[in-house]
Formats: C-alpha cells, structure tokens, sequence
C-alpha cells in the first residue's frame, strides 16, 4: 500500500513552475531519496507534503486519505506527517526529554515513550541533557525522535545531514535509517548529494525544473540513467561516440553490449570506475593527468580521437603522466546509450 500519493501536483511562484505536474508515491516502510541541482524544487515539494505549502493543482494524500487537492486541505499537525530539518532547531531552553516530549500526543505513557523514542534514536539516557550539550549529530537525533514522537507515517528530511561534517554525516545518516526502519514509517529525503541520495534511497528521485528526470532503484538510476541529466547528476560520466546495432555498440575502445537496444550513432556512457588500462609501449592512449583523491587516482586518458575518458585506480596504480597505455573497459553490464547529440 501506499502511504504517500502525489498525482499531478503542481505549484508555482509567480512565472516559477516551481513544482510542476509531479506524481509519485511512496510504500510503506519505503524511503524515497530527492535529488537534484539547487533550485530544482525539492524544498517546494517538501512543503506541499508536510502542508506548508498549498499546491495550485493536484492531489496530496497520506495513508490514503487526501490530505491536499481540489477543496480539500487538513493542516500540517493533522497530516500524520514528521519534518526533520537541516538545522536540528530545537528548543535550547529545553532538555532533550523536554524537547522529545513536545511531539508526544496526551494520553501517551510519557516515560516510556520517552525512554523507548530515545533508545530508537540510540541516545539512552540522554534526556537530561540540553541540546548545547549534544554533538551537532545527537541534536540531529534529538529533532528526529521529536519527529517520531507523534507517530508519523510519514518522515520528511529536508538536508537533515547537511551540516555535518562527512564522517559524522555517515553514522548519524545509519543510526537515522534504523531507527526509521524500527518505526515502519515512510521518508522522502531530499538532499542535493548524489552520493547520499545513492545511499539512502530505496528509489531515487532526479529532479530538473519541477518535474521528475527519473525515478528508480539506485543501482538503476545509476547504472541506467533515464537523461544524460541524471546520468552526470548521480555520479561521474564520460560519454564516448559509438555506432549501435541492436544489443550492442561499437566503440574506440572495442564492442560493448549496450542498452537500450537501438540503431546508429549514439553516445556512450561510461563512467570511470568502469574504465582500465595498462602501461604498454604499443598502447595508442595517453595518459594526459592524473588528480589525487585520496584513496584513489582519476586519470584522465586521451584517445587516439582525442576523446578523453576518466579511469579511477587505486592509489597504489602509479602511472606517470605521458605514459602510452591500452584501454579496456568492463561495464559488467550492457553500458547505457543516448541517441548521439547534435553539436
Ligand atoms: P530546491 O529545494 O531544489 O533548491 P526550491 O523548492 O527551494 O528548490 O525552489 C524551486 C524554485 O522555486 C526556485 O526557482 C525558487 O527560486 C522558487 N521559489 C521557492 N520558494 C519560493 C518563494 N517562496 N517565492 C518565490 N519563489 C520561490
């Protein structure tokens, strides 16, 4: 079952087609990831989710009742929906328990609610505590038990990580999945982040000026981007011209299977994890640069076209720039293709 609906949602800012005829839902359980360039309308569709936003056109609905559409609206705190924002904003005034307890319908066994929401969000005994006492990721923590606190069906994360920094950011973005996961609760996540967005998302969801790109499973999104919007959205892309027949494409560096089936000049996307080579005195590629990272290497190779293409190598693969080099590239999956562009 779905817990979310959006059907043909739309709203604008003056000539802004800020969200623009969007649809989509979201399973019980499931976690949605959207992604996309700023300004793209991730925030906006947010807030037409959580009811801070109303929408012009369309239909909003939460556990399968409408919460947003044609005379009909129900306002945020009756949605069953919870936000966690960037900046945690809780009550510095307050103690965590205190903070925690905002969110808590009367009625409830206050106690052991608390004790069981901060548990979930693996902060026990914390309660006492006031939030200038918390790493930025334990306040994270805190907004997200205060989310949880009502029992939502619903989680919205609004760059909830980012302001941390990028190894706080993993293990607060775990601890934060479990305790999701530990609630049965639907999220839509948005982050600008293609990595987090890979991370996080049971589907991801591309956005480009109001509308979906793509909405699919990670390794789809991927592996087989819908544009070459997404394609270079989602991760590193190179793409390389080929002559497709069918199944598969020829290329400069050899016969690859190609999806989806088509016939005549394409593009080929390749992206640098997917591309190797070796030091060899007859090898008719190039290496032009080379850019530390770290744990890895991204070389850059120029073809016997002039074509360049990127290859990541382990930091122990020490290749000097100038060197010839012989190409392979092993996808281990048909590499997607795109009609060739019209320059
Ligand atoms: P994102 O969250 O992807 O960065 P937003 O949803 O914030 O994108 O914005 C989408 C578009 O709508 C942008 O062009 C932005 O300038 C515009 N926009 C958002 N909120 C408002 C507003 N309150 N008034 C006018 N324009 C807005």
């Amino acid at each position: 079952m779905s817990v979310v609906e959006l059907l043909g949602v739309s709203r604008r800012f003056g000539r802004t087609a800020a969200v623009d005829d969007v649809s989509l839902t979201v399973g019980e359980g499931e976690m949605v990831a959207l992604v996309g360039p700023s300004g793209c309308g991730k925030s906006t569709l947010l807030m037409l989710l959580a009811g801070l936003l109303e929408p012009d056109a369309g239909t909003i609905s939460v556990g399968g009742r409408v919460v947003a559409g044609p005379r009909t609206w129900v306002p945020p705190e009756q949605r069953h929906v919870g936000v966690v924002f960037q900046d945690a904003a809780l009550f510095p005034h307050l103690r965590v328990a205190d903070n925690v307890a905002f969110g808590l319908p009367r009625g409830e066994n206050r106690a052991r609610r608390l004790a069981e929401l901060l548990e979930l969000v693996e902060l026990p005994g914390l309660g006492a505590r006031f939030p200038h006492e918390l790493s930025g990721g334990q306040q994270q923590r805190v907004a997200l038990a205060r989310a949880l606190a009502p029992r939502p069906q619903v989680v919205l994360f609004d760059e909830a990580f980012g302001n941390l920094d990028s190894t706080l950011r993993a293990s607060v973005r775990e601890a934060t999945l479990r305790a999701l996961h530990g609630t049965g609760a639907a999220g839509v996540f948005v982050t600008h982040d293609q990595a987090e967005a890979l991370a996080v998302g049971d589907r991801v969801a591309v956005m480009r000026e109001g509308r979906f790109d793509h909405v699919a499973e990670p390794a789809e999104a991927f592996h087989a981007p819908a544009t070459r919007f997404s394609a270079t959205l989602l991760g590193d892309a190179d793409f390389l011209p080929g002559r497709q027949d069918g199944a598969l494409v020829d290329t400069e560096v050899g016969r690859l299977a190609a999806t989806p089936s088509a016939a005549g000049e394409v593009d080929v996307m390749l992206r640098p994890h997917e591309v190797g080579f070796a030091v060899s005195a007859t090898g008719t590629s190039r290496v032009l640069g080379r850019e530390f990272r770290g744990a890895h290497y991204v070389y850059s190779l120029q073809l016997p076209s002039g074509a360049v293409l990127r290859s990541f190598q382990p930091h122990t693969v020490d290749v000097a720039v100038g060197s010839s080099v012989a190409l392979a590239v092993d996808a281990g999956h048909p590499v997607r293709t795109f009609p060739r562009r019209q320059t």
